[in-house]
């Protein structure tokens, strides 16, 4: 059976490195925080020192870090999962990172005779606790074919988007949406609330109609509208992706105005020490702005 290398148990990693030990995969793992790598331990992995030593002997390495630098850092640094891998083995990034740097990597994995795979994850850390995971992935078709059977144990939907770097294009388009609409839903909530309208009926309304969004339906109920702002998806990590959707798509010579108004906003969030809540909380943080009572749903009848 295979030997699979997973690097970086944050929010999204560790619930997926745990689902990957349930199913019975052999995990080695390794995080500079030592308390998820305790916990999937607990789970059947084992505890590597290093990303050296969690990349050395395995067949798949998985990495789930938070941007471009650390990634670069860890596959590519000197003491990277390049410097150990063995020939034959592939990579998996699972992280959103700049997907230049995702085709600089795969290009220096190609170099070793190591097989790279580009598998950004879609929905919420919620969905990877329970292994509903949706992944875009970039990869060769025999990479594809290799790894896919182990994205399904994370996830209920795998894309194969194209080639190499595919997926990470892919979420950028994905996350621009998705982060905007965040924004949006912030500015048009906090609109409701000055107004004195129901938030149960406004949702009524904006869920009947072309309005509706994934983010006001699906996300919001069950996080700031119920008073939950723990991260989930953070705004630091909100605004790294509204960066690299900004800069990609200029580099593009694609203008892309209204990311670079909601990025700044994400922008303002920050300066406020707002980085490490949920991005759902942009709807607070902008009603505490306007001097707005916080929306949140009324507990229902149970
Ligand atoms: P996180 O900050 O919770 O986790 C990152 C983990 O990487 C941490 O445990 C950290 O200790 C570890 N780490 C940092 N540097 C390291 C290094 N040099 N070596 C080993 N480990 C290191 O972030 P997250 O929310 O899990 O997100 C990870 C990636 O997935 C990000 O690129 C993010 O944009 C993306 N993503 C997140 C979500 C979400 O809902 N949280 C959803 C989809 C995609």
């Amino acid at each position: 059976m295979d030997l699979i290398g997973f690097i970086g148990l944050g929010k999204m990693g560790r619930p997926m490195a745990a689902n990957l030990c349930r199913k019975g995969v052999r995990v080695i793992a390794f995080d500079v925080d030592a308390a998820p790598v305790r916990e999937l331990v607990q789970l059947g992995a084992t505890a590597a020192a290093d990303v050296r030593a969690a990349a050395a002997g395995s067949d798949i390495i998985f990495t789930m870090l938070p941007d471009s630098a650390v990634v670069e850092q860890v596959i590519a640094g000197r003491d990277g999962v390049l410097a150990s891998a063995r020939q034959g083995s592939v990579i998996v990034d699972m992280s959103t990172i700049d997907p230049r740097v995702t085709d600089r990597l795969a290009a220096a994995a190609q170099a070793k005779g190591v097989g790279f795979v580009d598998a950004p994850v879609g929905r919420l850390a919620s969905h990877a606790e329970r292994g509903e995971s949706l992944f875009m992935v970039g990869a060769a078709d025999d990479a594809f074919a290799r790894v896919k059977p182990l994205l399904e144990s994370m996830g209920t939907t795998i894309h194969h988007c194209g080639g190499v770097g595919a997926g990470m294009r892919t979420k950028l388009v994905n996350n621009f949406l998705a982060i905007v609409s965040c924004q949006m839903n912030a500015e048009a909530i906090a609109l409701s609330q000055r107004f004195g309208l129901s938030l149960e009926k406004t949702l009524d309304v904006i869920h009947g109609t072309t309005a509706t969004n994934g983010q006001l339906k699906m996300a919001w109920p069950t996080k700031v509208l119920k008073g939950d702002v723990e991260p989930g998806f953070t705004i630091d990590l909100a605004h790294k992706d509204l960066s690299l959707i900004v800069e990609a798509a200029n580099s593009e010579r694609v203008p892309v105005p209204i990311a670079s108004v909601a990025k700044e906003a994400y922008s303002a969030a920050r300066a406020q020490g707002h980085g490490g809540k949920d991005f759902s909380a942009m709807v607070d943080i902008l009603c505490n702005l306007a001097a707005i009572e916080a929306p949140r749903l009324q507990p229902s009848p149970s």
